[in-house]
């Protein structure tokens, strides 16, 4: 049942690099949250019960509230149905699933139990997006891009599951750049794309997308994993009041090269803050616009075969 008193009972689930980076940083900080249990296969949080499966965890403490399920989309089904089923509120890393159709069934799932599911998306959260936002809703945009490179042995070193069916590939930190553009441009549709798959992987090491908006304002999206040096991660549109660059992820906003919103990123406490809000509300955040554009780009894209990709 929703919580109105006193802190969330958190659990947290697959306790890997996103945990340690950010949601155990931001739970310690967060006197919504109280985390009380851990499952993982192998990972472990100090300080609380840790159990090897998510049965185990919802078994042992009957007075958890809420879960985040932090493993690789492709796993995370199964457990997010068992937690709403128990009647708990559900915290989805991005993406939320594998496939589109699994998450509006946890949609349903959510809403015949009477529990909040939040589908995440930790760059909507960047500190210059709402400014970006508000830029764009007040002028005549002609054209935008989306250019997101970076350097996938750096980010993700030894991460089997991001090259395999259902781990995206380039679209894992693409669909970052989805969040973003889903929420600051109008409604848009892929026109055509091309994903370059390493002749050794499942998933696409690149790929160059196109899209129009519904008044017909053509959207480019460029992106690339081997990018080493610099990392871009920049969104850019040709205005009627000027050129709007967001750059850094979405942390800094220029208009025509004069910087006019730069703060420092607070991206999982925000993200945090919307989960406590629903819950409490009693409604769901589940917004599927970035999951579908890249099931788009895989049903429409045309395949290009590259070279291996070695670790
Ligand atoms: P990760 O460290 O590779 O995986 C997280 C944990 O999930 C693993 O430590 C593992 O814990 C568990 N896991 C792995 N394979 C599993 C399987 N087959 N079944 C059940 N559990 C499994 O990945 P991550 O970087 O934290 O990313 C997890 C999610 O967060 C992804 O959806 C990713 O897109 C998102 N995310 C990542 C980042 C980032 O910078 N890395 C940023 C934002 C969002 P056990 O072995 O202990 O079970």
């Amino acid at each position: 049942m929703p919580s109105n008193k006193g802190p969330i009972k958190l659990g947290i689930v697959g306790v890997g690099k996103i945990v340690r980076d950010q949601h155990l940083p931001a739970l310690a900080k967060d006197s919504d949250y109280q985390l009380v249990a851990a499952a993982s296969r192998h990972g472990k949080v100090d300080g609380i019960p840790n159990f090897p499966t998510i049965e185990a965890m919802l078994d042992a403490v009957p007075d958890l509230e809420a879960v985040s399920l932090c493993m690789p989309p492709q796993f995370r089904y199964d457990a997010a149905r068992a937690a709403l089923e128990a009647g708990k509120h559900v915290f989805l890393e991005k993406p939320p699933g594998a496939t589109v159709s699994e998450v509006e069934d946890l949609k349903r799932i959510a809403g015949k139990h009477g529990v909040s599911l939040f589908a995440s998306w930790h760059s909507r959260y960047a500190p210059a997006v709402e400014a970006g936002r508000a830029f764009l809703a007040s002028a005549r945009i002609s054209s935008a891009a989306i250019i997101w490179k970076e350097d996938v042995r750096r980010w993700h070193p030894n991460q089997e599951w991001i090259w395999a069916p259902g781990g995206f590939g380039v679209f894992d930190p693409g669909i970052n750049a989805l969040s973003i553009a889903t929420h600051i441009l109008p409604a848009m549709f892929i026109t055509s794309a091309a994903l370059d798959f390493p002749e050794n992987r499942a998933s696409p090491v690149a790929a160059h997308v196109a899209f129009r908006t519904s008044n017909g304002v053509p959207v480019t999206m460029e992106l690339d994993w081997l990018q080493t040096g610099p990392q871009s991660w920049d969104i850019v549109a040709e205005t009627d009041k000027g050129k709007m660059v967001l750059s850094g992820g979405s942390a800094k906003l220029a208009i025509d090269g004069k910087v006019v919103h730069d703060e420092p990123e607070a991206e999982y406490p925000m993200l945090y803050r919307r989960f406590a809000e629903i819950v409490r509300a009693g409604v769901s955040d589940v917004d599927l616009a970035p999951l579908q554009h890249v099931a788009d780009a895989f049903m429409l894209g045309k395949r290009n075969v590259v070279e291996a990709f070695l670790d």
